[in-house]
C-alpha cells in the first residue's frame, strides 16, 4: 500500500437489532453501530423465496373488489337516473294531461 493516501480504519462491531448477530468489520467509522436487518435474518439473503403467489392473489382480489364496487356504483347511478327520468316523464304527462287539446277548447267555446 502506498503510504499516506489511505484513510485510517478501525475495527468496529455492527450489531443486528433484529436477530442480535454481531459482525466485526474494518471501517472508517470510529464507533460501533446497529443495523435493522442483516444477511443472517433477511429472507432474501437466506435464500428464502417470498411467496409471490399470495401477494398476487391479494392484488387480484383487491382489483376484483374494486371492479365490483365500481359496477355497484354504476348500477346505483343508473337506478337514480332512471327514477329521475320516470319522475320527469310523470310530471310531463301530468302537464300534458292538464293542457286542454284544441278540440276541447272548441267544444267549450261552442257550448257557450
Ligand atoms: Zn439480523
Amino acid at each position: 500500500m502506498k503510504a499516506n493516501i489511505h484513510p485510517k480504519t478501525y475495527t468496529i462491531n455492527i450489531t443486528c437489532s433484529s436477530c442480535g448477530a454481531t459482525y466485526t468489520v474494518e471501517s472508517t467509522i470510529q464507533h460501533d453501530y446497529t443495523v435493522g436487518t442483516c444477511a443472517n435474518c433477511h429472507p432474501i439473503y437466506r435464500g428464502e423465496k417470498i411467496d409471490q403467489g399470495t401477494q398476487k392473489d391479494a392484488r387480484v382480489s383487491a382489483f376484483t373488489e374494486k371492479i365490483a364496487k365500481a359496477k355497484e356504483l354504476q348500477e346505483k347511478i343508473k337506478q337514480i337516473r332512471e327514477s329521475k327520468q320516470q319522475r320527469l316523464a310523470n310530471r310531463v304527462g301530468v302537464i300534458a294531461r292538464e293542457k286542454p287539446s284544441l278540440s276541447d277548447i272548441v267544444a267549450k267555446k261552442s257550448k257557450k
